[in-house]
């Protein structure tokens, strides 16, 4: 796995200092606008970011105006200079991230991405004003394949697929995609070094797919999960939260979690076990721990059946 680089403890990080909305802020040289606006104070939302991996400019969500730059920047990769004069509250910056949101929102399921009704009341986004949302239109197809609904244009061929249900472990409902990439730059070189998941596509056709769209099983793909753990949307998810969530009994009020040492080997990954109802329901691993980063196999990851089995089998 590619750890980031860290500098020696005892080497001298030179401070940047920049303007935020009038207000100066200082952070270690390299850091991106992101991290001088988190330190700001400044809650910036962002969907392809990931702490762990290499920003991909994809969703343009965090985009900022910087005085001097014709067009807004992404805060999560643009490094931050000396003397930057940011602004994160303009009428431009609002008006770009009411329409990403509107755009994403008409055209794939955000029912499970976090933080979305908060942003899009935030912004005064209106998803409707385009029309028919895409998954509307589309669960009528299915039900009535015969008949052609107007929608909202073309459907991206991303939203055009059942749920993929082909293991026990996590399941795929790509019409919640927002092709990030989060989940091919963790299964590719950034950290798996699989290479299970690919774009597949281009334009309307563009969608995560395995090699020649086999299942799972059949695929490259190791069940490490830790696609599922980058996944922003809630596309990937653990069939246990697939499974609650359809019987109406997932309730993360009602979650507690606990992190522990994964006893599988001795790495010394650290787990995170989330519990409902006195049962681990799903596994994910603290970002900052400079052992695994977020990242787990398979062990840790969904090899948790034997400590939930209550049943006495007679033996010692
Ligand atoms: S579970 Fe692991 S190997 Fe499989 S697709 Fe996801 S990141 Fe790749
Ligand atoms: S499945 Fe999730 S992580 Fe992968 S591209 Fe889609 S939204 Fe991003």
């Amino acid at each position: 796995m590619n750890a980031p680089y860290m500098a020696p403890a005892d080497t001298p990080v030179r401070q940047v200092t920049i303007t935020i909305d009038g207000e100066e802020v200082s952070v270690p040289e390299g850091s991106t606008i992101l991290t001088a606006c988190n330190e700001a104070g400044k809650d910036t939302p962002t969907l392809c970011y990931g702490d762990t991996l290499t920003p991909k400019n994809a969703c343009r969500v965090c985009m900022v105006e910087l005085k001097g730059s014709r067009v807004l920047v992404p805060s999560c990769s643009r490094k931050v200079q000396p003397g930057m004069e940011v602004m994160t509250d303009t009428e431009r910056v609002r008006h770009s991230r009411r329409l990403v949101l509107e755009l994403l929102g008409s055209s794939v399921d955000l029912s499970t991405t976090p933080r979305i009704p908060e942003w899009m009341e935030r912004y005064n986004a209106d998803p409707d004003r385009y029309g028919e949302r895409a998954g509307e239109s589309l669960r009528r197809d299915v039900h009535d394949p015969g008949e052609h609904h107007a929608g909202n244009g073309s459907i991206a061929a991303t939203m055009a697929q059942p749920d993929k249900i082909d293991n026990d472990l996590y399941v795929r409902e790509y019409d919640k995609c927002i092709l990030c990439y989060k989940c091919v730059d963790a299964c590719g070189p950034q950290w798996q070094n699989s290479f299970a998941i690919q774009i597949a596509g281009r334009g309307f056709d563009a969608q995560i797919s395995t090699e020649f769209a086999v299942e799972l099983p059949d695929s490259a793909c190791v069940f490490c999960g830790n696609c599922v753990e980058v996944c922003p949307t809630g596309a990937l998810s653990f069939k246990t939260e697939y499974d609650m969530r359809a019987a109406g009994t997932w309730d993360e009020s009602q979650q507690t979690t606990t992190t522990t040492v994964c006893t599988y080997c001795g790495v010394g990954c650290n787990l995170e076990l989330h519990v409902q109802d006195n049962k681990i329901v799903k596994v994910t691993s603290p970002h900052d721990h400079s052992v695994s980063h977020g990242n787990l196999c398979i062990k840790g990851r969904f090899g948790y059946a034997h400590v939930q089995s209550r049943e006495k089998d007679g033996s010692s």
